[in-house]
């Protein structure tokens, strides 16, 4: 059978030559599924692995419908793409512009940090698609700015983070102000939390098809070091880092204050890092991703306003300083290195307190973190009593990744769930749900494993 093709996909020809110009070649597993799909009309929630291509999956087919018709309204939004952080928002901006080059559609960007004044500007051009996040936009709804009337597609990226607590009310309220006929698609790597299905069904005015894409997961080498306290984490850290090879490094802690200490830390021992959470101004947080992006810093340091969709090539290791509160957001953040069929590691640093936790997060992933130790710097917590054992040193070749323990599962490779089929106040007839692919990478957590996250952005 001939490999399929992005043309195949694809029949605008200005968007070929940007898919083209952007050297795709061949579509990725959920773009072969979710484009065809969302071409034929279908509201869509969709979930696949950490840097797969979902964000050309919702661009392409939206871009491409809209070229081919005339707007329902003229001074309508006609695309609207909500994403949890402004870095993320920014990211998509530029993959939008690089797909609308050979066209004369306008994108505009619309989060916190920036003048509204501006943005109120901006805006009354009505650029066809604006991508923001959502205090912000919720700000211009009430200044009346927006104009949603006309909408023909909404996205939401990363949308169980957006439908999560904190950013919930914000997205509704905007929601609600977007035309009910429009297609909705939902995109994340996880989108299993039980908890979604009521706000969805506010969000997703009838029927969806769901995609789950069964694929094989990243080759990232899970690792952990065991600590006795935060000081001892500091000085793995710095013997982790300063014996590893890695282009780039994200280095990612619970709270803004510890993000910042970390930086001084790390300054002082002579890193060149840049740090990123929601305390700091919009102007420096962009500088420290530009100089990130570009290689003139080799470690970020970051709260989980940097662990969801940003596509950095050269990140070659992530860093668990504090092991993140839920599985979901550990397989976001290591989701920062190997993006894209490459390679990539990770490592947690993991004290008494965070044991259970640890566990938790494996067994939710279905994988085992490779034990490591840091020469000379061995401390006494070996984990409970009961499961001590020795570590291997820093650098065995082990690779552990979430599928080897699913893969001795025989689990039913479809799954069929009764979405819901009552149609919301709108005139879309809902049709029976479909499941192009099963789930194979994210099985859902037993009980969920939360902590209030600490760096909301708006
Ligand atoms: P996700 O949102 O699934 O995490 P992204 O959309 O950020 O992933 O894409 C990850 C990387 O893969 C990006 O650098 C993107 O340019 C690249 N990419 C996307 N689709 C293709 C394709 N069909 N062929 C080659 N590279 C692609
Ligand atoms: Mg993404």
């Amino acid at each position: 059978m001939t490999q399929p093709v992005f043309h195949d996909l694809i029949s605008d020809s200005q968007l070929r030559k940007a898919i083209d110009v952007l050297g795709y070649e061949q579509p990725t597993p959920v773009q072969l599924k979710a484009i065809p799909a969302a071409v034929a009309g279908e509201n869509l929630i969709v979930s696949s692995k950490t840097g797969s291509g979902k964000t050309a999956a919702f661009l392409l087919p939206a871009i491409q419908a809209i070229l081919a018709r005339p707007p329902v309204n003229p001074s309508s939004t006609r695309i609207l793409i909500l994403t949890p952080t402004r870095e993320l928002a920014r990211q998509i901006v530029k993959n939008a512009e690089q797909l609308l080059k050979f066209t004369s559609l306008k994108v505009g960007m619309v989060c916190g940090g920036e003048e509204l004044k501006y943005q109120k500007a901006m805006l009354r051009k009505n650029p066809e698609i604006v991508v923001g996040t959502p205090g912000r936009l919720g700000e211009h709804i009430s200044h009346k700015s927006t104009d949603f009337s006309g909408l023909e597609f909404l996205v939401l990226d990363e949308a169980d983070r957006m439908l999560d607590m904190g950013l919930s009310d914000d997205v509704l309220k905007i929601t609600n102000t977007c035309r009910p006929e429009r297609q909705t698609f939902l995109f994340s790597a996880t989108m299993e939390q039980k908890g979604l299905r009521h706000l969805i069904k506010q969000v997703i005015l009838g029927a969806a098809e769901e995609i789950y894409i069964d694929e094989k997961p990243n080759a990232i080498t899970q690792q952990m070091l065991l600590a006795d306290d935060y000081k001892h984490k500091e000085k793995l850290l710095v013997a982790l880092l300063q014996k590893s090879t890695f282009e780039k490094v994200i280095i990612f802690t619970n709270t803004k204050l510890k993000a910042s200490q970390l930086d001084n830390l790390l300054r002082y021992n002579k890193f060149r890092v840049g740090t990123l959470h929601g305390d700091i101004t919009q102007d420096q947080r962009k500088i420290t991703l530009d100089h990130f992006r570009q290689g003139r810093t080799t470690v970020l340091v970051a709260t989980d306003v940097a662990a969801r969709g940003l596509d950095i090539p050269g990140v070659e290791l992530v860093v668990n300083m504090d092991m993140a509160y839920s599985g979901d957001e550990y397989l976001h953040r290591i989701g920062r290195t190997g993006r894209a069929d490459n390679e990539g590691r990770a490592v947690s640093l993991v004290d008494a307190k965070e044991w259970n936790l640890t566990k938790g997060i494996e067994r939710y992933l279905g994988a085992t973190f490779e034990l490591i130790t840091m020469p000379g710097l061995k401390g006494k917590y070996q984990g409970p009593d009961k499961t001590k054992s020795s570590g291997k040193s820093v650098g065995t070749k082990k690779k552990t990744t979430a599928k080897d323990k699913k893969d001795d599962t025989k689990a039913p490779k479809v799954k069929v769930r009764e979405r819901d089929k009552k149609n919301i106040g709108n005139r879309r007839v809902p049709t029976a749900l479909k499941v192009v692919a099963a789930v194979d990478g994210f099985a859902p957590p037993k009980k969920k494993i939360t902590k209030q996250i600490d760096d909301n952005d708006e």
